[in-house]
């Protein structure tokens, strides 16, 4: 039985960092992933597959029904679903490979298979041969993640009614979609369909779309989803999906009233659930809270003394990018370090066209605990890189303390918003105000200078406007 300072359960994007985080601090560190590939949901069937398939979605749409705006002709334009396919494998090959390669280069050993606990240090695999090992280890980290939930009633078939794995993977573009759950995900990948052809309709039980969002950024964007074909019922809730092999009924209730959508293909996204089944954690006596995730305090730290967990599986955002940070806090906790996440400072992306993408607090979130604020707000309209690019919906809008003008949320609706939020999540990590974002020279022509101006808009200066 091989011991490890480090074992690591589940090769997604907090399990894989935490390992190589854990190797560079000197620690002999393993890694056990079930799925034959590492990366897990996001590299796999999550982050990277779906923003292949939006960024070919708009490459088609732009051509299909942008290009000839500005002169450039497109005859005999077609769609070949099975290259688009291959060329999202090839992209999610590579860099599940690439993660392989780090762990050679960090000398982390990468086990195949499935971990379970046997105890609190020793962790039995169930290996992708078919054999049965055991390896032992100084600290365990759960990083097993999460995965698709479904409601009562329906039966995901990965062919007429289809979980997000299934949505990544269609052959062909259906006439019909129904989404059901108008979250980012539902929205995301919705938004690559309709983009590809599909006729988009979202059945969400919630009477505005992307909860948890700003209201303003939320209700704005539903209209530039509706304004580019998607159809919305909102306050609805669906009561049963019936699939006869090709073809799919929804039924559901809305006003009191109830509703009937056919579809070709029924997309089921209306959330995540850990996971921690088949775990052994009732072998350790390991505790998970109301919602079946595990449960840690605020050092990762399980009930159990040397088992931590990080990721999808435990509270908080189900984000890649915040699995990556608690995977890097953890390995640095257990050498001793000062590992920190600051969850005021998690931006969260949705990679439509227009994208969104929100860092901080909402407008919503600061009314509740009384704090009072100033608004700046910047349409993309007045922007000059924008309208160069003919992609001027959407706005910047900043969250400033009325006293300090410290910046405490940041919610964009427009083109590359998801880079955008990196210069305001840096800001907020260092505590900056409106004003020293105002002050700061933005290079011009660039979409970063409706960020400067929304700032100056906190203060009632806008320039271009
Ligand atoms: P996971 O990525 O789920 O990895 C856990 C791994 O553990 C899995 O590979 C699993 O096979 C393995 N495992 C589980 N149990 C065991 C066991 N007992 N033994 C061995 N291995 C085990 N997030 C973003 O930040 N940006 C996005 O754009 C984004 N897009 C998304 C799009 C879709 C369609 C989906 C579904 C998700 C998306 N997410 C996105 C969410 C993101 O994928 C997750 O938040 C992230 O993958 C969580 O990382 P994790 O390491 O906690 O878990």
């Amino acid at each position: 039985m091989e011991n490890f300072d480090v074992i690591v359960i589940g090769g997604g994007p907090g399990g894989y960092v935490c390992a190589i985080r854990a190797a560079q601090l000197g620690h002999k560190t393993a890694c056990i992933e079930s799925r034959g590939s590492l990366g897990g949901t996001c590299l796999n069937v999550g982050c990277i597959p779906s923003k292949s398939l939006l960024h070919s979605a708009e490459m088609f749409h732009k051509a299909n029904k942008e290009f000839d705006k500005i002169g450039i002709t497109t005859n005999g334009l077609s769609l070949d679903v099975s290259k688009m396919m291959s060329h999202k494998l090839k992209t999610v090959d590579g860099l599940t490979k690439g993660i392989e390669f780090l762990f050679k280069k960090n000398k982390v050993t990468y086990i195949k298979g499935h971990g379970s606990f046997a105890s609190n240090n020793t962790v039995n695999i169930k290996n992708s041969d078919g054999s049965d090992s055991q390896v032992t280890g100084k600290h365990i980290i759960i990083a097993t993640g999460s995965s698709v939930a479904t409601l009562p009633n329906i039966n995901i078939d990965e062919k007429v009614i289809v979980s997000s794995t299934g949505a990544l993977a269609l052959e062909k573009v259906p006439n019909k979609m129904v989404v059901i759950g108008g979250g980012v995900i539902g929205l995301e990948l919705g938004s690559a369909w309709m983009k590809l052809g599909a006729d988009v309709e979202v059945v969400e039980y919630m009477d505005h779309i992307l909860p948890g969002m700003d209201r303003e950024v939320s209700d704005s964007f539903h209209k530039i989803l509706k304004r580019q074909g998607m159809k919305f019922n909102l306050s609805s809730k669906v009561n049963k999906v019936n699939s006869d092999g090709s073809k799919a009924t929804i039924e559901f209730e809305k006003d009191g009233s109830n509703n009937i959508l056919e579809a070709d293909v029924v997309l089921v996204c209306v959330g995540r659930k850990a996971n921690t089944d088949g775990l052994g954690l009732e072998n350790v006596n390991i505790e998970k809270d109301e919602k079946g995730r595990v449960k840690i305090d605020k050092h990762f730290k399980t009930n159990v003394e040397n088992v931590y967990a990080i990721g999808d599986v435990v509270v908080g955002p189900m984000l890649a990018h915040k699995a990556e940070e608690e995977g890097i806090a953890v390995a640095e906790m257990i050498s001793g370090k000062y590992g920190h996440v600051n969850y005021d400072v998690i931006p969260g992306v949705v990679y439509t066209h227009p994208e969104v993408a929100s860092v901080g607090k909402t407008e919503e979130e600061l009314k509740q605990v009384s704090i009072e604020y100033k608004v700046g707000k910047f349409p993309f309209m007045a922007n000059s890189k924008a309208k160069v690019n003919d992609e001027a919906d959407g706005f910047v809008k900043i969250l400033a303390d009325k006293k300090t003008d410290k910046v405490l949320g940041v919610h964009i609706v427009g083109p590359d918003a998801g880079n955008l939020i990196a210069e305001l999540a840096l800001a907020m990590e260092f505590g900056a105000s409106s004003e020293d974002i105002a002050r700061t020279c933005h290079a011009h022509p660039t979409l970063t200078e409706a960020v400067k101006e929304a700032a100056l808009a906190v203060d009632k200066r806008p320039i271009h406007m």
